[in-house]
């Protein structure tokens, strides 16, 4: 089963995408993670990116789709399918993805929406953190840890992405309605998407996930 997973900032790509991955044992690829990941060992791709993702803004499109077209290449048990997350994000990167796999076991077959309403998404944003070392996801409204600053599950030092202040945000939202949602409609006229409510409790939004995965 190959899946994308879109949604504004905040909508819970992250969160969802791990226990995606675990359940149905796929390969997951979250742009964004490999874009951070790049800009802190200070690589070529890193540094192409860094002022873009930095103000929220998206990187462009030939970077984007050099970088996932060489991450395919790299799947080596492409049976298993894929979790794409934070890709495509343009109309570009749509088309780009399906010359590269249309008509292989690489083409997408599902495409979740994670719809959230923009209020709910600002609180969601600005009290994110995020281990250091082991990528768990907390929020200090909603999912705060036991000890102020420390993962529950690892002990590691809790952060806060660069891009999650309200400054970037607005720019991240912006690019999220004038790029990405075109790109739901684009797959919403194919009949590929399947809406879940991400505004609910997790055991909610997790049973309307796997509902909507169900035969797929
Ligand atoms: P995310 O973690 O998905 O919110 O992505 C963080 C940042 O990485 C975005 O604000 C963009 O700057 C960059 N990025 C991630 N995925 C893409 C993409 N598909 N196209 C362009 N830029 C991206």
């Amino acid at each position: 089963m190959n899946i994308f997973i879109m949604g504004a900032p905040g909508s819970g790509k992250g969160t969802f995408s791990s226990k995606i991955k675990e359940e149905y044992n796929l390969n997951h690829i979250s742009t964004g993670d490999i874009f951070r990941a790049n800009i802190s060992q200070g690589t070529e791709l890193g540094l192409q990116a860094k002022a873009y993702a930095e103000q929220g803004k998206l990187v462009p499109d030939e970077i984007t789709n050099k970088m996932v077209k060489d991450y395919l290449a790299t799947l080596s048990d492409k049976k298993n399918g894929y979790l794409l997350d934070g890709y495509p994000r343009t109309l570009d990167q749509a088309k780009a993805f399906e010359e590269m796999t249309d008509g292989t076991d690489l083409a997408v077959d599902v495409i979740l929406a994670m719809d959230v309403p923009t209020d709910v998404l600002t609180r969601r944003i600005t009290g994110r953190r995020t281990c250091k070392d082991c990528g768990e996801i907390y929020n200090i409204y909603s999912k705060p840890t036991k000890v102020e600053g420390v993962c529950d599950r690892c002990g590691g030092e809790l952060t806060q992405r660069k891009d999650d202040n309200e400054e970037s945000l607005k720019v991240r939202l912006d690019e999220y309605s004038n790029n990405t949602e075109p790109v739901i409609d684009y797959y919403e006229k194919k009949n590929m998407v399947s809406h879940i409510n991400a505004d609910a409790s997790m055991d909610e939004i997790w049973s309307s996930v796997k509902e909507a995965l169900k035969n797929k």
